[in-house]
């Protein structure tokens, strides 16, 4: 198993709709332990393919809840169902995100408070998960990287350009940066 150089804003791998998994192979088996030897090396909750290089329909997730349960799997080719999206300002408390392919900044942002994740796992055995409040949040900000989309994409105006500053403050926003857990100086 490796960590793996995670990509940084900018990248196009990032900003591009990933292709769907067809090969359940050996590399597929590698890939998704070398994810999550990445997530936990970051460390981070979560992890999606094309954060690593691979424009691929597949994330892990690694997450304790209130009561202590773990919840850590991988989701290859994913459907993701979510309750609106509350209206009204995100608190900067209890909403704010974060995601390693933006290491070290958090933005608020409002997410749905219910999600049902189905997917496959490396074996292609259908599940479904029921996600409330943070793990609900886990699944939409992973989901969303397999469409292109990054979470500072979704902010209201001003943390959007607040967002902009500190990715231009960075030296970010450019093709080719990234980042390796461990042996890079940078803290998600
Ligand atoms: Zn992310």
């Amino acid at each position: 198993m490796a960590v793996l150089p995670i990509r940084i804003t900018g990248n196009p791998v990032l900003h591009t709709r990933a292709a769907e998994v067809t090969d359940f192979g050996t590399e597929l088996a590698t890939l998704v332990a070398d994810m999550y030897e990445t997530m936990e090396a970051a460390p981070g909750v979560g992890l999606a393919a094309p954060q690593v290089g691979v424009s691929r329909r597949l994330f892990v997730f690694n997450w304790t809840d209130d009561e202590e349960r773990l919840w850590r799997g991988v989701a290859i080719n994913p459907e993701l169902w979510v309750s609106p999206t509350p209206t009204g300002e995100a608190d900067e408390q209890s909403e704010s995100e974060g995601c390693l392919s933006i290491p070290g900044e958090r933005f608020p942002l409002r997410r749905a408070e219910l999600a049902i994740l189905r997917g496959v796992d490396l074996h292609q055995t259908p599940f479904e998960i029921t996600a409330e409040g943070w793990l609900a949040r886990i699944f939409q900000h992973e989901f969303d990287h397999l469409d292109g989309v990054l979470y500072v994409d979704r902010l209201e105006h001003k943390h959007a350009r607040a967002a902009d500053k500190a990715i231009r403050k960075n030296g970010w926003g450019v093709p080719d940066l990234s980042w390796t857990p461990g042996v890079d100086d940078l803290e998600a």
